[in-house]
């Protein structure tokens, strides 16, 4: 009989390659996957507890199933991501009706956890840490889906340990994947019609290993672009502290480096960056973005930013709008802090009120949706190259794309054309994409 798996993921790009990875593993034990949960024999959530009382909201979506388990109690139900990792048994003490718990090192062992459920083994946890070998082994690997854009995990886990951040807490220490194994995986996935892939990692330019003959990160960059057949090339997430000369130079001279780039800053005021352990000034993070600007004058940036960190002044804040005006990001993504226990952070003092932070939060974020518009506003009537990616959700006979600075065009096409670069003139720009016509 025919078994039906359910998954909802939340948060980064990395729990997304995760699900991907998921999907297919599920797929081997003979699993397919459904949109509704009601139709399901498996139920998967996969976390993310970067953001505020991640775990309460995860066990809020818990009890939307626990009906459908009072109904069929064989129904399996699994927690897997960050707040898996970080909650642990817990998970099973505080939810009667749950039978899964696995960590973010653990997602390979899946399989293996359903098949034991099926046969009635339940309650079962599973987190911790992997030691690096057995990392290196587990990388991500290309899966079977039928894209033209993917992610290549290049890195994972961070050493960094922002002060605010939990990832290093539950993703683990820094492990870079052979260079030689992400090139062959990028040759794969051209071969099977992927025309653009993404570097994906926690920090992804420290990637690094030690092993001989290995390359740096700005290196690898080359490596990869050079592979034949391969339209575009971009990577995420960067470290404003990492950005090394040499990888800036590729944006100069890699003609399929896409000109973009997510450079978090999360703060404009010394202090802030210091008590958050950074690694970077206001000064050096400006004189990065000059250097960029210099070898790629229209590169185009995007950022996080948090509002409200324990102690920020309103000079501070100023300091932050200040930034966010002369760097002239694209987009930016922006927060209010939220404690995380378990953090360096969480254990300052914070006397700002939560009124006066959202005051803040909103003054940012009306300059940057600003900011945002004009940039956007001033592509109306140009004429830009798009990677095909399918079709678009506007309705039939209409296809969607993404520039080079990653936004989204819809405009009427061929699903023949996916997987082409073809040239569009902008008509119309919304909010979060725009409206174009096939040029070509
Ligand atoms: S660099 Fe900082 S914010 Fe990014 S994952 Fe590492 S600790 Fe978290």
């Amino acid at each position: 009989m025919e078994k039906r798996f359910y998954l909802e993921t939340f948060g980064c790009q990395m729990n997304v390659v995760d699900s991907e990875r998921i999907v297919s593993m599920l797929g081997e034990i003979g699993y397919h996957q459904v949109d509704a949960a009601d139709q399901a024999d498996l139920v998967l959530l996969n976390t993310c507890s970067v953001r505020d009382k991640a775990e309460r909201k995860v066990y809020g979506h818990l009890g939307r199933f626990k009906p459908l388990k009072d109904v069929r109690p064989e129904l399996i139900i699994g927690v897997g991501g960050c707040v898996a990792e970080q909650e642990g048994r817990k998970m099973l003490d505080e939810v009667p009706y749950l039978d899964l718990v696995f960590g973010t090192h653990n997602v390979h062992r899946l399989p293996e956890l359903v098949q034991q459920a099926e046969e009635g083994k339940r309650r079962i946890s599973l987190t911790g840490f992997l030691d690096r070998e057995t990392r290196l082994n587990l990388f991500p690997q290309r899966s079977d889906l039928d894209t033209v854009t993917r992610f290549v995990t290049v890195m994972q886990g961070c050493d960094n340990f922002c002060t605010y951040c939990i990832v290093p807490h539950v993703r683990g220490r820094e492990v870079s994947r052979p260079s030689r194994e992400i090139i062959a995986e990028v040759e794969a996935l051209v071969a099977q019609g992927v025309r653009e892939v993404t570097l994906l990692g926690q920090n992804v330019n420290s990637y690094g290993n030690k092993g001989k003959g290995e390359v740096s990160f700005a290196q690898l960059v080359r490596k990869v672009a050079a592979v034949d057949g391969l339209s575009r090339l971009r990577f995420t997430t960067s470290h404003p502290k990492d950005l090394s000369d040499e990888l800036i130079a590729c944006f100069g001279d890699i003609e399929n480096l896409c000109h973009q780039l997510h450079l978090p800053v999360q703060a404009g005021s010394n202090r802030i960056l210091q008590q958050m352990n950074r690694g970077y000034t206001r000064e050096d993070y400006l004189q990065t973005v000059e250097k960029l600007k210099k070898v790629c004058p229209d590169i185009r940036l995007s950022t996080d930013i948090i509002v409200g960190f324990p102690g920020e002044t309103e000079e501070e804040f100023q300091l932050t709008l200040d930034l966010v005006a002369e760097v002239g990001y694209a987009d930016a993504f922006t927060f209010l802090y939220s404690k995380r226990t378990g953090t360096a952070a969480a254990d300052l003092e914070d006397k700002t009120g939560s009124r006066i932070k959202q005051q803040r939060f909103e003054r940012l974020l009306e300059l940057q949706q600003n900011n945002s518009q004009q940039i956007w506003q001033s592509d109306l009537g140009a004429t830009l190259q798009l990677l095909v990616e399918g079709e678009s959700k506007q309705g039939e006979g209409q296809v969607f794309g993404r520039t080079d600075w990653n936004r989204i065009v819809n405009f009427s096409g061929s699903t023949e054309l996916i997987g082409q670069l073809v040239e569009v003139k902008i008509t119309k720009v919304f909010r979060n994409s725009n409206l174009g016509e096939l040029v070509n």
